[in-house]
């Protein structure tokens, strides 16, 4: 298409169209010819050279003249069906391809096309619609990452500057160099959770399904908090059926369970409460995590789930913002259901159903 000049292709198009006529018209000329010469021998008419020569050179004037009119019609049923659209799909993707996802083909009049422009067209748009969409999270990913990596990267520097000051009394030093340390840890827990994340998306994770009991994978997780609920003083409720056992993979499943009861003891106050209960219904295992924590509003409810969201900035340094993204990645590629109630000022309670392991709830119906 592009390097050659129009007029040198409108000019070859002509020529093609000057040399298949003059073929057509001979051809046709010469048939008619044939056709009327056996004819007048059958009929025992006699021609003259002369009748047969105007004859021809009519034929031949009548065959250009149709094949042009016809060619003019269908030039410009192409132009309008043909060209126009493909001229504007080719338009389309040379801006995607620098690009440009926002834009969108017009759906053309579908006269003589059966409609299939429009097809190709409507691709097209829902293509670009996804593209657009894919790049937009694409670069809030990089902005939140990079603004992530900012804080705990100015504290270490800013700590390991005062750390180079002579004369420092050990406390100080001591306090500088856990300043640095916490920031360092708070950087790596970040990329951990963003490498697992881009792994749980980006590769098709086939769980280790394996049978075991989910109330023992609860209370391991649970009393890895015990540190916690001793110091903090919280009261821990428990209510675990027994012999629950889930078909799942256990170390994808403990990363809900660590990161639920994280979040239930990082917003909940001294001497408040946090509940955990193991139920069944036919289908499910279900497990709630309840905590008479701080609560959340409607609209923070709205968004936890997101990649980078935290709704308390109050605790934004004990965590990323990336932790429940990892739990509803895990709950969906588990093909379970997770939901959240809660009430500001009141706490708030997770619901995480999974599929019980197939023959026990079988043994348990008959
Ligand atoms: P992070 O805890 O690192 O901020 P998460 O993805 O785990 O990130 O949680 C996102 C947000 O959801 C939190 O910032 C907080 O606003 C809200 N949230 C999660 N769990 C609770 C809870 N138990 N009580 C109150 N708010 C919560």
């Amino acid at each position: 298409m592009k390097g050659e000049h129009p007029i040198n292709g409108i000019l070859k198009a002509i020529g093609h169209y000057v040399t298949f006529f003059l073929l057509v018209a001979f051809v046709i000329t010469c048939c008619l010819s044939l056709f009327v010469s056996t004819l007048s021998d059958s009929l025992q008419i006699t021609l003259t050279n002369e009748n047969v020569a105007l004859a021809a050179k009519l034929t031949f004037a009548n065959v250009i003249f149709i094949s042009l009119i016809f060619t003019v019609i269908d030039a410009i049923r192409r132009k309008l069906t043909v060209d126009r659209p493909v001229k504007h799909i080719s338009e389309a993707a040379e801006r995607m391809m620098q690009g440009n996802f926002d834009v969108r083909i017009p759906i053309s009049s579908t006269l003589g096309t059966d409609g299939k422009f429009n097809e190709i067209i409507e691709c097209i748009n829902h293509m670009a619609e996804e593209l657009s969409g894919v790049e937009t999270l694409r670069t809030d990913f990089i902005a939140n990452v990079s603004h992530e990596m900012k804080t705990p990267l100015a504290v270490m520097q800013n700590y390991g500057t005062l750390l180079q000051a002579p004369n420092m009394t050990d406390d100080k030093r001591i306090e500088y160099a856990k300043a640095v340390s916490d920031a360092s840890r708070r950087l790596a827990d970040m990329m951990t959770n963003i490498l697992k994340l881009n792994r749980l998306e980006n590769q098709q994770i086939y769980p280790k399904a394996e049978t075991y009991d989910l109330g023992e994978q609860l209370c391991e997780c649970l009393l890895q908090y015990e540190n916690v609920w001793e110091t903090r003083r919280i009261e821990i409720d428990t209510d675990i059926a027994e012999n629950v056992t889930v078909k799942a993979d256990a170390e994808l499943l403990s990363l809900v369970w660590n990161n639920l009861f994280s979040n239930a003891f990082k917003f909940t106050e001294v001497g408040g409460t946090v509940s955990l209960s193991l139920s069944t219904t036919d289908e499910f295992a279900v497990v709630k995590v309840t905590d008479t924590g701080c609560g959340m509003s409607a609209e923070v409810g709205a968004h936890i789930f997101e990649k980078f969201y935290q709704g308390d900035t109050s605790h934004a340094t004990q965590g990323n913002g990336l932790g429940l993204a990892l739990v509803k990645r895990v709950v969906d590629i588990m093909q379970g259901e997770i939901a959240v109630e809660s009430t500001l000022g009141a706490g708030t309670t997770f619901t995480v159903k999974i599929r019980r392991a197939e023959n026990e709830h079988l043994e348990e119906n008959r």
